[in-house]
């Protein structure tokens, strides 16, 4: 499905990443891939865990640095000639932010977790967009608590809107150059930074209780959602946010 194709994958830090599930649901279909790491500490893991793909560029990049993200897009763009999709699986906010109460978030926490979390879609987006050059697909991952208020989530929730509202204003912009832009919310999963929100035990319990499906969502299951977007299949869908939650956002009472 995806051969001849070159992806860009941003947020691989270990092998329980949504990015890593999105990476092997992408591999398998053919796909040729980049992936960045933030920081040194990550480096060896990412190289490691793509070790076994096929000719897969590793390339260092914290977003909050343009000089790095600028030499990433450049050695891709030397690397590949051309790029077909970007998947942007990427978030932080300062620990203290994601407990107690939202309207105590300090300057500080609100500013990092919106540029990190939000922004940071925009500026992968506008350096991607000359490389894209037969059209492209960029994906990000959101999560429910944009839109409803879920306790802990605080910032982040406020940083998820943003990021949903990028998605809208991208796909606008670039839908003349054929290139797409969509968002994937998904359900609780626990990986690293997703250990970061208190009570997500107590989050992923709830899920498996209340959500038509009666279980919680797995990452394989946001890889394949995110390959069916970076896909053919997918060619007239942009400016969403697709649900893969097992269904909890549709219930009510
Ligand atoms: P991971 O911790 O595995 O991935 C988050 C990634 O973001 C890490 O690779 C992290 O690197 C990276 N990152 C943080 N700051 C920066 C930065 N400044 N520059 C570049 N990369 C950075 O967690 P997930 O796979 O859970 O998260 C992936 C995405 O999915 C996030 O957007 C998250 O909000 C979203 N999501 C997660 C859900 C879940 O329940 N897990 C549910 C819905 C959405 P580092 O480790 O070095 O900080």
């Amino acid at each position: 499905m995806l051969e001849n194709k070159n992806g860009m994958i941003f947020g691989v830090a270990n092998k329980r990443s949504i990015a890593w599930a999105c990476a092997e649901a992408c591999a398998e279909q053919g796909a040729r891939l980049a992936f960045t790491y933030q920081g040194e500490r990550l480096k060896e893991n990412v190289e490691k865990l793509t070790a076994d793909l096929q000719s897969a560029v590793v390339v260092p990049c914290d977003v909050t640095n343009q000089q790095e993200v600028d030499t990433a897009f450049e050695t891709v763009g030397r690397e590949f000639g051309k790029l077909d999709f970007l998947i942007h699986s990427i978030a932080f906010a300062p620990k203290e932010a994601l407990e107690g109460e939202f309207l105590t978030t300090s300057r500080d926490a609100f500013r990092t977790a919106l540029e990190i979390s939000a922004f940071s879609l925009t500026q992968l987006a506008f350096a991607a967009a000359p490389l894209m050059k037969d059209g492209g697909s960029i994906v990000t991952m959101s999560y429910y608590g944009s839109e409803k208020v879920v306790q802990n989530y605080n910032v982040m929730g406020v940083a998820k809107a943003a990021l949903e509202s990028s998605v809208r204003y991208l796909a606008a912009d670039l839908g003349k150059q054929n290139i797409r832009v969509n968002a994937i919310s998904a359900g609780p999963i626990n990986t690293l930074s997703a250990r970061g929100v208190k009570n997500m035990g107590a989050m992923l319990k709830h899920i498996a209780e209340k959500s038509p499906l009666q279980r919680n969502v797995e990452a394989r299951e946001v890889g394949n959602t995110a390959l069916f977007l970076v896909s053919d299949l997918s060619s007239a869908i942009t400016g969403e946010t697709i649900y893969v939650d097992c269904g909890y956002n549709i219930m009510g009472i």
